[in-house]
Formats: structure tokens, sequence, C-alpha cells
């Protein structure tokens, strides 16, 4: 039996890793490195994600597959310190007594915020699906917890969509975010970067037999009920099944017959190293007001800075639009833009030794109001499957987890295809 699996994220991966115990498998990915959203960038040295990541104590399968890799030695735990920068001023919001001193909410608002996060851990968010985020927050929270609070949030996520996310996301966010130790948010991250588990997924395809393809775009998809037609580079191959992790958008163009009403979002991010930290004690700023990103994020404040022999930090927008300036604009002229709001809220920041800039319209679902209706499920029928950030397995949230469970979902589903 051959399976094709289109794309080398963790859906794909995961997928591939669990068909090629029994299938030969061919995994086609469009870029030259796999890894996908996790993918990473390799200097002098070391590698780091392109794009911030960590991981959560809540992560069961994730964690499993570390271990099952045998990279859990690599695997610290430490405090991921969150600040609001407002109005030119940095707040750390870790402690119980940063929280009280907050000067932006009332002691009231507070404890509503706290009884909030708190009812977010019963879980049942999917209850909300049909409830804006807006509304509810006003309803439950109350307006000043909205605007000083979640508009910034919502905003900096997702722009001009932010009145239509639903409040199932707004909760599923708070849950993942809500474990917490008297210091601040504990967080996972793999030392020597995560580049090491999207390794281990490849050596595991290879040694099961699998064969991956780096820099193969499928250009086209077709099952015919008998068979599933892939073409990659001109040729056409024939296979009995085929696993789909590309985001829906880039899914309809390749994947005949295929609709989705599921949005997706961008992501612009520049990754840059300083001889000194720019911020000192946060690892996540998040921003009010209007400037080129939505968050800073100091990665060094996270993951030791000896790994690295120099402070690596990320700034970030998200973006709603295919043509919006960050990501069409040459990005020379993005990273000045980016260094210069840098420049304007920092006054002294350090020098930028190096940058980069990642970008794309694959960053994420735009998870609004009924949004659980679009879900697209894991069989698509004529031996064609479906993996990734749009699967059930990542909603309200995505994930790297949820990414692995969907590719495990889409791989169990084939087998029982295949074997009935
Ligand atoms: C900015 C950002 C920050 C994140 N931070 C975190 C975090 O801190 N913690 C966390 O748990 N999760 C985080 N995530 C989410 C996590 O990275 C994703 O959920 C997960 O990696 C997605 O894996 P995937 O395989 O579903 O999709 P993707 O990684 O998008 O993989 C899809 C792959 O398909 C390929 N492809 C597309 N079209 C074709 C084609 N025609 N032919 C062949 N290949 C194709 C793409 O190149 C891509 O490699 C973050 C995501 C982003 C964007």
């Amino acid at each position: 039996m051959r399976v094709a699996v289109v794309g080398g994220g963790l859906a794909g991966l995961s997928a591939a890793m669990d068909l090629s115990c029994d299938f030969d498998v061919d995994l086609y990915e469009s870029r030259p490195r796999l890894g996908g959203a996790l993918g990473s960038v390799e200097r002098d040295g070391y590698h780091v994600e392109r794009f911030y990541h960590h991981l959560f104590r809540g992560d069961g399968v994730l964690l499993r597959l570390i271990e099952g890799l045998g990279l859990d030695d690599r695997l610290d735990w430490r405090i991921g310190t969150t600040s609001f920068y407002v109005n030119g001023e940095v707040h750390p919001l870790n402690t119980p007594i940063e929280i009280l001193r907050y000067p932006h909410l009332s002691l009231v608002d507070k404890a509503r915020l706290a009884l909030f996060v708190r009812s977010c851990r019963g879980g049942g968010h999917e209850r909300y699906d049909d409830v804006p985020a807006p509304r509810f927050i006003k309803n439950e929270l109350g307006d000043s917890v909205y605007d000083s609070f979640f508009r910034p949030l919502l905003r900096s996520k997702f722009g001009d969509n932010a009145g239509r996310v639903s409040a199932a996301w707004v909760r599923g966010r708070a849950y993942v975010r809500s474990h917490r130790t008297y210091r601040g948010e504990v967080l996972g991250y793999l030392r020597g970067g995560f580049q090491s588990l999207v390794e281990g997924m490849r050596r595991e395809v290879e040694t099961r037999g699998g064969s991956i393809h780096t820099e193969s775009p499928v250009a086209a998809v077709e099952g015919t009920g008998d068979s599933v037609e892939v073409e990659v580079a001109g040729d056409t191959g024939l296979f009995d099944a085929a696993v789909m992790t590309c985001a829906p958008p880039a899914m309809e163009r390749v994947l005949a017959g295929f609709e989705s009403d599921v949005k997706y979002q961008g992501v612009c991010c520049m990754l840059a190293a300083a001889d000194e930290p720019l911020l000192d004690d946060t690892y996540w700023l998040n921003l009010t007001g209007s400037h080129p990103f939505g968050a800073v994020i100091q990665h060094t404040n996270l993951v030791q800075v000896e790994d690295y022999g120099e402070h690596l930090f990320y700034l970030v927008s998200y973006n709603q639009s295919q043509g919006d300036g960050n990501l069409v604009d040459p990005v020379d002229e993005v990273a000045h833009r980016f260094l210069a709001g840098v420049d304007e809220m920092f006054p002294g920041a350090p020098d930028v030794n190096w940058w980069t800039i990642s970008r794309g319209m694959d960053a994420a679902p735009v998870y609004e109001t009924g949004y659980l209706e679009k879900i697209v499920p894991p069989r698509l029928g004529d031996g064609v499957y479906a993996a990734g950030m749009f699967s059930r397995e990542n909603y309200p949230e995505r994930s790297m987890d949820g990414s692995i469970r969907a590719g495990l979902r889409a791989a169990g589903a084939l087998r029982s295809d295949l074997n009935d």
C-alpha cells in the first residue's frame, strides 16, 4: 500500500511516522526544510525556531513523543514571565504582588479576571463557539477589563477580525495559559531547539522505510475512488491514499473538489540577536497602543543565553490580509519599520547583530464564531485524509500538541479504512 503525505510540519511528520510502520510512505514538503510553522533557522553553532515556540504542561502527546524520541533530557521547564506595555511603561504581571500593583485594572476587575481564568479550567469551551468574544468579555468581566486588557490582546492577535473571534478561543487560551506558579506561567522548551524534535521525527519515518522529499511542492491531488493521483514536479504518482496537511486555502488550490470556509491569518515575525537583552526580566511583552508589531518575545529570558552566546528576541505581528504591508513589502523595509518601533519604545535599545524575517499567510485559523461547523474532518473521501491546524484537535487554539494529535488521528482513520 502506498500513502502520500502532503506537508512536512508536525501533522505530516506524525502521520508519516505512524503510517510508515505499515505502508510505503512518501512525504512531500514544499520548503527546503521540514518543520512547517515549527521550522528553524540555522546560525553559527545553533538552531532556533523562526517563530517563537514553547510548550505547556498539558501537552501530553507532545511530551510522550519527546520522551519516545529520547529527547526528554533536553526538556526544560521555566517561568515565562509576562508584562504589559502601557503608555511607555512595562508592567510585569506575574506574581500576586505585581498583579495587585498593576494600575490599569481595579481590584474588582482583577478579582473577576482571576475567577474567570479559574472557571476556564472546567473546559466546555465549544459551548461558546457562537458567542462573539467582545460581547462575552464585556458581559462576564465588564467594559473596563475588555478595553484595557482583552481588546489590545484580541487586536494584536486578530487585527480587524478581532470582533468576530469567538468566546471559545478566549476561554481556550485562558485555560492553556493558566498553568502558573506564584512566580508566573510555567513553559517548556527543548534546549538546543525544537529542531531536534523535527529531526527525530524525520529519522523515525526514514528508519521505518518512509521517504521524505523536501523542496517538493505538490501541485495537484485527486482521489478517483480506486487510487489517489499526486502530481509533484510534473510527474504524477499513483497512491492508495493521501494525507493533506497544508492550510485549507492552499489545499483548495491543490486538491480537486475541496472547498473550505476556514479563514487563515498571516504572521510576520522578526528574529533578532543582540549582545544585550532588549527586555530586562520579561519573556513575553504584550503591547497596547499602536506599534508596528503586537508583541515582543525575549527568547533568552526563557532559555539560557549561554546556549546561543547572544541574546535573541522576536517581534511578531499577525496579519489578516494577504496584501498587508508586513507580508508584501520588501523585508528590508519591514525590518526598518520594526527596528524603528523598537527604538521608539526602548530608547537606548541594544544594537542588533543580525535579524531574519519569516512571514506567510498560514499562521493560524481565524477562530471566528461558528468555527466548529467549518472544521475540516479527518476523512475527505476517495482515499484522501486531512490533518493540521484546522483540525478538531487544534480547537479552540492551535498548538504543536494539537497538530501531532491531528496527524495521528488522520493516520488512524486511514489505517482503519484500508483494513476494512
Ligand atoms: C508564530 C507562531 C507561533 C507559534 N507558537 C506556538 C507555541 O509557542 N506553542 C505551540 O504549541 N504551538 C505554537 N504554534 C503552533 C504550532 O507551530 C502549529 O500548530 C504546528 O506546528 C502546525 O503544524 P502543522 O503540520 O499542522 O502545519 P504546518 O506547520 O503549517 O505544516 C504544513 C506544511 O505543509 C507544507 N505545504 C503547504 N503546501 C504544500 C504543498 N502544496 N506541497 C507540499 N507541502 C506543502 C508547508 O510548507 C508546511 O511545512 C505557533 C505557530 C505560529 C505560526
